[in-house]
């Protein structure tokens, strides 16, 4: 016997945990009507409850958007992390490795140029991850721990089975199981893109500067390289390098890391020590061709994977959850969830505001690769030439904080 939701989300990470609760908050279905499927352990009831007020950061930390601040305060998401691991950072610096942080080829943000608290929040990822999932089942979704094994899309429901052999079935099929989405597969949408050849290293490091509330990011001809300012004064890495550089950078001991860390840095924050071991992830522009299916749909990176150097991947699938609520509410009632027109909607609105930024990181992450010195001068040139022009400045700034482009209205703040 097959056990009927209106909303089944497959994938329990920050994405399709946040969608569960927002389905649940803008009340488009009722408690014990939208289910989250969930392959990992943390899905099962209170495992690993407090975890994220432990005593140190986790390895994997975001870098996260106004916008994605006020969806996670809607959905009561924000209110329980614990505050020693969300870190507002005011200033932001990128500079080209010719150039000098805070001078020539550089660019630099300030959350009071453009009359903002803050620029952001760096976000513990494991706080966040337990946060989602618990706020999602206090709000009354069903966590099924298994993985899907089959789908089947008919006029008026999916239907799901499961590889414990249980049958789900629902109004609406929601794929949120990251960038090798099985669901994708199932439901025959292909995807396009590259390997970016990349890995990204991941790891906490202490400087022997302070890192004044700034994210800083030095683009290198080999990828960028960026520190991210954590609550007890250190800061995140996130330094991606050819595959084979990466590799031999993660086979170095600790000391040997760290100096060739603060040499990629160019001595921007002065001495590093490493406080943490070293994660890698492999990196690849991956976006789905179809977002959208009668009756099922994509989020986050299910749909889009995008380089990791705008710290954007999360904040652009929480504004697919985001627009996925605008739309769905327009349905007037849980029956009409899986309505093709309504997912058509929100696959024309996101997937063209997903291509655009995946094309603009992409096209960072080559203009700054290229080691052509005269294409090097004209990089650090323009860099500063954005810096002094304030209004360009500030377009940009919002952008990266979810508050310009086709954001859905609840988001919006001000028009500005
Ligand atoms: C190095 C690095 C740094 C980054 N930094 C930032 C940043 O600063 N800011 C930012 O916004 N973004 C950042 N990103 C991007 C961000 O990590 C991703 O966009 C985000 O984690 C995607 O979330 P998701 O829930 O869509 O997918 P995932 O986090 O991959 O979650 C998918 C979930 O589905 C589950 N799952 C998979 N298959 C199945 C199945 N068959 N059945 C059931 N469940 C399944 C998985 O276990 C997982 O829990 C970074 C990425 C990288 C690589």
């Amino acid at each position: 016997m097959s056990r009927d939701f209106d909303v089944v989300i497959v994938g329990g990470g920050v994405i399709g945990a946040v969608m569960a609760s927002l389905l649940l908050a803008r009340k488009l279905t009722a408690s014990g009507k939208v289910a989250i499927v969930a392959d990992h352990a943390g899905a099962g009831a209170g495992a690993g409850a407090g975890a994220g007020a432990g005593a140190d950061w986790g390895l994997r930390v975001f870098a996260m958007s106004r916008a994605s601040q006020r969806l996670l305060e809607l959905t009561g998401i924000w209110q329980k992390l614990p505050v020693q691991r969300v870190y507002p950072y005011e200033r932001m610096c990128v500079w080209d490795a010719g150039g000098h942080p805070q001078g020539s080829g550089s660019l630099t943000f300030d959350c009071a140029e453009i009359g903002e608290p803050n620029l952001g929040f760096i976000v513990d990822g494991r706080a966040l991850q337990e946060c989602c999932l618990q706020a999602a089942r206090a709000a009354g979704a069903v966590v099924i721990e298994a993985k899907v094994q089959e789908i089947a899309l008919h006029d008026a429901e999916a239907r799901i089975r499961l590889n414990d052999g249980r049958d789900l079935s629902s109004r609406l099929l929601i794929a949120a199981d990251g960038t090798e989405s099985k669901t994708r597969g199932l439901l025959g949408i292909d995807s396009a893109g590259h390997a970016y050849h990349q890995d990204a290293l991941v790891a906490h490091v202490r400087t022997g500067k302070p890192h004044r509330n700034t994210a800083w990011q030095r683009f290198l001809a080999t990828g960028p390289l960026a520190f991210l300012p954590l609550s007890d004064g250190r800061s995140s890495i996130v330094w991606s390098a050819a595959r084979a550089e990466a590799t031999r950078l993660s086979k170095l001991d600790a000391v040997e890391f760290a100096a060739a860390l603060k040499a990629a840095s160019g001595d921007v924050l002065g001495d590093i020590e490493l406080t943490t071991a070293v994660a890698s992830f492999p990196l690849k522009l991956q976006y789905a061709v179809d977002y959208a299916r009668p009756r099922a749909v994509l989020l986050g990176d299910a749909a889009h994977a995008v380089h990791p150097l705008a710290g954007q991947g999360l904040n652009l699938g929480l504004l697919d959850c985001a627009s996925l609520a605008e739309v769905l509410g327009t349905a007037g009632d849980p029956t009409l969830l899986g309505e093709y027109r309504l997912l058509r909607r929100y696959e024309r609105w996101r997937k063209s505001e997903n291509l655009l930024a995946a094309t603009a990181f992409d096209a960072l992450e080559r203009l700054f690769s290229n080691p052509n010195s005269g294409l090097a001068r004209a990089r650090a040139a323009g860099l500063e030439a954005v810096g002094k022009l304030p209004l360009l400045k500030r377009q940009f700034a919002r952008r990266a904080l979810g508050l310009r482009g086709d954001v859905p209205a609840f988001l919006k703040g001000d028009p500005a």
